[in-house]
């Protein structure tokens, strides 16, 4: 399967200390949270390590929904697990099931809902894109189901959403995040320049409607 996204997830490694300590962590009852203090450090660098990696393959987007996460720290970015840590253990600090998401992904729709992974008691690690029903941060490659196109005009920015044509990943993914949502937020901030707002309102679903069906 090709990676969609660079650095390839192949070249990411722990090294030898964080490799134990993984090994130390996943006999706790919550490996991610509750580590041996002997380990703490190496845990610590681990997801720093990962972290780091998936916010460059996403360029500093949420893996989800695109927003830009560029300096948002601890505040606005979460370690994503795709499939609950909760329910999949094993896959904790499995570097295929992690990636970077903002809050509103993570904590309002993500949470430890399971009902987009197709075969939910088969998934792991020989998972394709083909077990997921979203778009996944690291199996799919989320410019070929959906196009964020935003327009910065001053203080304001516009956001639309589109799905690709044909993408019923795409659709499925965009009914999934409310991405909706996020665009009438951005219109609605854009009060007081109609004018303007509604000659990009009319770039952006042209630039849609060259790449597929506008929702
Ligand atoms: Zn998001």
């Amino acid at each position: 399967m090709t990676d969609a996204y660079l650095p390839p997830l192949s070249d990411f490694a722990f090294s030898a200390e964080e490799e134990a300590a993984i090994v130390a962590a996943m006999l706790e009852d919550s490996p991610w949270d509750k580590v041996p203090a002997a380990h703490k450090d190496a845990i610590k660098s681990a997801k720093q390590r990962i972290q780091t990696y998936h916010l460059t393959r996403h360029n500093h987007q949420c893996c989800y929904c695109r927003t830009i996460l560029h300096g948002g720290g601890y505040f606005m970015i979460d370690r994503e697990h795709v499939l609950p840590k909760s329910i999949y253990r094993p896959f904790t600090f499995a570097p295929w099931n992690l990636s970077v998401s903002c809050k509103r992904c993570n904590m309002q729709f993500k949470k430890d809902c399971v009902a987009f992974v197709i075969d939910a008691d088969g998934a792991g690690p020989d998972d394709t894109g083909a077990n997921y029903r979203l778009v996944h941060p690291n199996f799919d490659a989320w410019d070929h189901h959906l196009l964020r196109t935003a327009v910065q005009a001053g203080g304001n920015v516009l956001v639309k959403f589109t799905v690709l044509t044909g993408s019923a990943k795409g659709a499925y993914h965009h009914e999934y995040f409310a991405l909706k949502e996020l665009e009438i937020d951005t219109f609605d901030q854009a009060q007081g320049m109609e004018a303007i707002a509604g000659s990009i309102a009319d770039q952006i679903r042209k630039l849609a409607r060259q790449h597929g069906q506008a929702n």
